[in-house]
């Protein structure tokens, strides 16, 4: 029987099973719509505590009526309501969203700031939210992006014994060089989504089970409820 990699062992092989995974997953990348850095940037906001696919079937209106901060700024959240009513918690986002394109104008001559503390001024906009944006849009995060998927699967490969999306973060900023972090959060989106689930791990279809701690046994390993974007 072939010996288990210890999570030390697979700590220190993170970089090379990250290109393994980048190999298996080229076409990873955020799946949220957008055609411009203030489109992805609303659209990120949106899609907390929703899926991508939910926020993607509303935001072509959205972005019909209001296509840019001007644009929406002019808005009332009242008027913006029905337009993203099928979203979760869409009156607060809607309240957000026309917000944040005020303080785009007043702030920022109404483009998408390029820094992480100036986005987390803005309404709605979190760490995770701003590195996404960043990350996709500029090409520049501060940060590796944790969402539920990032978080259980860098439990489970060993990367972190951390268990809170902050600590989290910092592990995987300390353990990867900068240029990856970006596409590390997508890749890890992509295998969580295809390969490693919550529930039903198929660890036995798995690319990287070899290098990986928990194979066999992922179900008891880094298992979170619910959604953190
Ligand atoms: S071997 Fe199993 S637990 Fe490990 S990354 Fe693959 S699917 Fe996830």
């Amino acid at each position: 029987m072939t010996k288990r990699i210890t999570a030390k062992e697979a700590k220190n092989a993170a970089f090379e099973t990250l290109q393994r995974l980048f190999a298996i997953h080229p076409d990873a990348h955020c799946e949220l719509e957008h055609k411009s850095p203030f489109e992805l940037l609303v659209a990120t906001v949106l899609s907390a505590q929703t899926t991508d696919v939910a926020v993607n079937k509303a935001t072509p209106a959205l972005f019909a009526k209001y296509p840019t901060a001007e644009a929406l700024a002019k808005a009332t959240p009242l008027e913006v309501e029905p337009l993203i009513s099928t979203i979760g918690m869409y009156r607060q986002k809607s309240k957000n969203i026309v917000k944040l394109a005020d303080l785009l104008i007043k702030r920022h001559k109404g483009q998408v700031p390029k820094s992480l503390d100036k986005l987390v001024e803005l309404p709605g906009v979190g760490r995770k939210t701003a590195n996404v944006v960043l990350g996709v849009a500029f090409g520049a995060p501060e940060g590796v992006v944790v969402d539920t998927h990032v978080m259980r699967i860098s439990q489970r490969l060993g990367w972190t014994k951390e268990a809170e999306a902050t600590t989290i973060e910092l592990a995987l900023c300390k353990l990867l060089p900068r240029e990856v972090w970006d596409r590390t959060s997508h890749t890890l989106i992509f295998h969580g989504r295809r390969i490693c689930g919550a529930v039903k791990p198929q660890c036995d279809r798995c690319g990287v089970s070899d290098v990986c701690p928990s194979a066999g046994r992922a179900v008891e390993v880094g298992r979170k409820p619910g959604r953190t974007r």
